[in-house]
């Protein structure tokens, strides 16, 4: 891994006046990456993307590569390719910066995967607060179907790819790719059960891809620089480069695209302008958005940016939303406000999800409030352990685990909390 300089794959145009159009575009070597793609066949581009090793940027971190070659090759069904830009992970906020700063980028590399995949239709589902960035997205798509980038002969290749935008509504829960797909057609946005996964039954039946903005905005550097050396970037089983959010209590929040591997104390002090009050007064770091467990100082010191690092340390890289916490933080108050949210996004399909989110969340605010008793700690982690595994779709483990990993990192301010009735730092 080389972090003597910033490496910017995917945030390499968003610094440019008028990044979104397609001139600018192009005068950086846009579509290039595709024109080339559409010259292999599909099977060597799926090849170069395993070859990369790249990782899906939304959260659960399962490999592109994988990931597309379990499309059929010999399904009657149309096959679909589908963009999950609907980013609600609280921290996170990367994706919305490729929409729109950079979304001939993302449309670059959605008709490199979908001739992959042998797809010729595909979606963009945004987040329906993101509206500047639909338009934006809208926008270049227009731009492409008129330069002959989307249609049905891409560069006269004979290769076809129509692609639309699709707003969401504001569920957390249609970030999960079957909760997406029914929003998608048009049904309430609830998780299906798995299996069968989308790559066998997805999109009104066919088999569908689903990909975050970021994994599909990496495609085009792969396939122009190859996949050896996205491999040889970053580190082992974590590669190519990473965009973090790094929010809270730093003095230069923002999005930083790194190699992958960069210790967490180097992105905070080099990238993110030091924690507020310097290192020292650094509490914890929830270092994947708000479902990963937070990191307490002493493992901020020595982790790194990669998913084993991270997972040995108890957490999780999940979207890369690096919460910053300093020690003016209550972490009973932070956690009681992160069980409301899941509790309100929970979809009520699942019981333990349903009623066990809403448990969390009312005995960390009693807790929070001064209402703590004998047992409620006890309780809470009883209650995470009953959550996390039995439902139908991971939100039930993502409203679990900061509640189990807070107490786990911060079992002295809870008991503080329940036997003073209230915070230890104020
Ligand atoms: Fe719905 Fe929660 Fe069950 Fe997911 S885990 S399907 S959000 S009830």
């Amino acid at each position: 891994m080389n972090q003597s300089a910033p490496l910017q794959i995917v945030f390499k145009n968003i610094h440019k006046a008028n990044s979104h159009t397609l001139p600018v575009y192009l005068k950086g070597g846009g579509y290039k990456a595709m024109a080339e793609a559409l010259a292999k066949t599909p099977e060597e581009v799926i090849n170069e993307v395993k070859t990369s090793g790249i990782r899906g940027r939304g959260g659960a971190g399962f490999p592109a590569g994988i990931k597309w070659s379990f499309i059929p090759k010999s399904s009657t069904k149309p096959k679909y390719l589908v963009c999950n830009a609907d980013e609600g992970e609280p921290g996170t906020c990367k994706d919305r910066d490729i929409l729109r700063f950079d979304p001939h980028l993302l449309i670059e590399g959605m008709v490199i995967a979908a001739f992959a995949v042998g797809s010729e239709r595909g979606y963009i589902y945004i987040r329906g607060e993101f509206f500047l960035e639909s338009q934006r997205v809208e926008g270049a798509i227009r731009e492409a179907y008129a330069k002959g980038y989307l249609g049905d002969n891409i560069l006269g290749t004979g290769v076809r790819f129509d692609l639309a935008v699709h707003l969401g509504a504001g569920a957390y829960v249609c970030g999960e790719e079957t909760a997406l797909l029914e929003s998608l057609e048009g049904k309430k946005g609830q998780p299906r059960v798995k299996p069968p996964f989308p790559a066998n039954v997805g999109l009104w039946g066919g088999p569908t891809v689903i990909n975050n903005v970021e994994t599909l905005a990496s495609i085009p550097a792969i396939l122009e620089h190859g996949g050896g050396w996205y491999a040889g970037l970053g580190v082992e089983k974590s590669t190519g480069t990473k965009i973090f959010s790094v929010s809270g209590h730093v003095n230069r929040p923002g999005n930083y695209e790194v190699e992958m591997g960069l210790p967490l104390k180097r992105l905070l002090e080099e990238y993110a302008g030091g924690v507020r009050g310097g290192w020292d007064n650094l509490k914890g770091v929830i270092p994947g958005g708000s479902s990963s467990p937070v990191l307490g100082k002493q493992v901020c010191e020595t982790v790194t940016m990669d998913y084993d690092s991270i997972a040995r340390a108890g957490s999780m890289l999940g979207s890369g939303a690096v919460v910053v916490m300093d020690k003016s933080v209550c972490i009973v108050r932070a956690i009681a406000r992160i069980s409301r949210f899941y509790r309100h996004e929970s979809c009520g399909q699942c019981t333990p999800c349903r009623e066990g989110t809403g448990w969390l969340s009312q005995i960390v605010t009693r807790i929070e409030a001064g209402g703590g008793q004998p047992g409620d700690i006890e309780l809470l982690e009883e209650l995470c352990g009953n959550i996390s595994g039995r439902t139908i779709c991971a939100l039930g483990d993502a409203a679990a685990m900061p509640v189990a990993g807070a107490i786990r990192a911060f079992r002295d301010e809870f008991v503080y909390h329940v036997e003073h009735g209230r915070c230890l730092v104020e």
